[in-house]
């Protein structure tokens, strides 16, 4: 087992021990993982089981991430573990993120990451797949490695990463993408058996740390498809930074839930009233025209089609000169 004692944990009564890497501060005893499956208590230590394990990898367009205003046009090489520390009925990658198997994957260790990333010519790593706050110690290493060698570090996240790891290593961070999936708390605990609070508070912390962040809505029909509320969120996203940019993403049935996807009138009619408060608002999972325009004169910014041409000039519109906000 490549297992590696953990960072981000404290001694609790006893022989158990309280993991602080994520918002769910599981107390876990000797002999037992918390509930992400992949941090073991083991004689009183916390043990990180994947430690060098990748269990999927892949050279992405930046823009599958989703991040529209980050490097456009860009490779990320990105990497994800086994587990999760949430339990959505509907996860696209329960193949590994619901995998208990430890040894499913390959062995890579930081330095090779970062050395796969360059030979693809990616500009940068992202973190992603399954939740990388489950995995935090093995990432940060690759991340310390990626910045040194000009690389970004990217972490598509749930939101439930913890404040202490957050605080930590959001130096490390250039951008995030983060799930808001849903804004109410009964679709949260009943679906991810989580909360909606904490990820709330990543969004806003994030934002204050000076991460460049962008946040994706997978709209499910039947669960979360209020307009009220899809409102409501991008009401709470303005109030953090109405430059975020948002993603509402079309759902199809996946893993153990099987309400019917998303219709593309609904994924509009949420579109426009997104934009009522948002600079930014894209759809995706959507044949669709996902280019950039700019928000105070409607010029083409970004063009994003069979390929990503971008029109800026030193992040500005060339027509009116309004900044577009982001990493370019
Ligand atoms: S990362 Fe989260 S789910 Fe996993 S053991 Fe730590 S607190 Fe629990």
């Amino acid at each position: 087992m490549p297992a590696k004692e953990c960072l981000f944990y404290k001694q609790f009564k006893g022989d158990a021990v309280k993991c602080i890497a994520c918002q769910h501060y599981c107390i876990i005893k000797p002999g037992n993982f918390g509930i992400c499956g992949v941090r073991k208590n083991i004689k009183g230590k916390l043990f990180l089981t994947v430690y060098n394990k990748v269990a999927a990898q892949n050279v992405d367009p930046i823009e599958k991430k989703p991040l529209y205003h980050f490097l456009p046009g860009s490779k990320a090489y990105s990497v994800g573990t086994i587990g999760c520390n949430f339990k959505c009925s509907f996860c696209q990658n329960y193949g590994i993120s619901q995998e208990n198997n430890a040894e499913m994957g390959i062995t890579m260790s930081p330095e090779k990451i970062v050395k796969e990333a360059l030979k693809n010519g990616c500009e940068s790593i992202a973190y992603t797949y399954t939740e990388p706050a489950i995995a935090i110690e093995y990432w940060m290493e690759a991340m310390k490695i990626a910045k040194n060698k000009g690389l970004k570090n990217v972490l598509v996240t749930n939101g439930y990463i913890s404040k202490e790891v957050l605080k930590k290593i959001h130096s490390l961070i250039d951008a995030m993408n983060i799930d808001l999936k849903a804004f109410n708390e009964r679709f949260y605990q009943e679906i991810c058996r989580a909360k909606l609070g904490p990820v709330l508070e990543t969004i806003k912390l994030s934002k204050k740390s000076g991460i460049w962040i962008e946040i994706t809505m997978l709209i499910i029909p039947g669960l979360n498809d209020s307009i009220k509320e899809i409102e409501k969120s991008a009401e709470f996203i303005k109030s953090v930074d109405e430059n975020i940019p948002l993603h509402l993403s079309r759902y199809f049935p996946s893993y153990e839930m099987s309400n019917p996807m998303t219709s593309e009138s609904f994924l509009r009619q949420a579109l426009k009233v997104c934009k009522k408060h948002l600079k930014h608002v894209y759809l995706g999972n959507l044949e669709c025209d996902s280019s950039t325009y700019c928000s105070n004169c409607r010029e083409l910014l970004i063009k994003r089609d069979y390929e990503i041409i971008n029109y800026l000039k030193k992040n500005e519109c060339k027509k009116c000169k309004e900044k577009l906000k982001g990493v370019f």
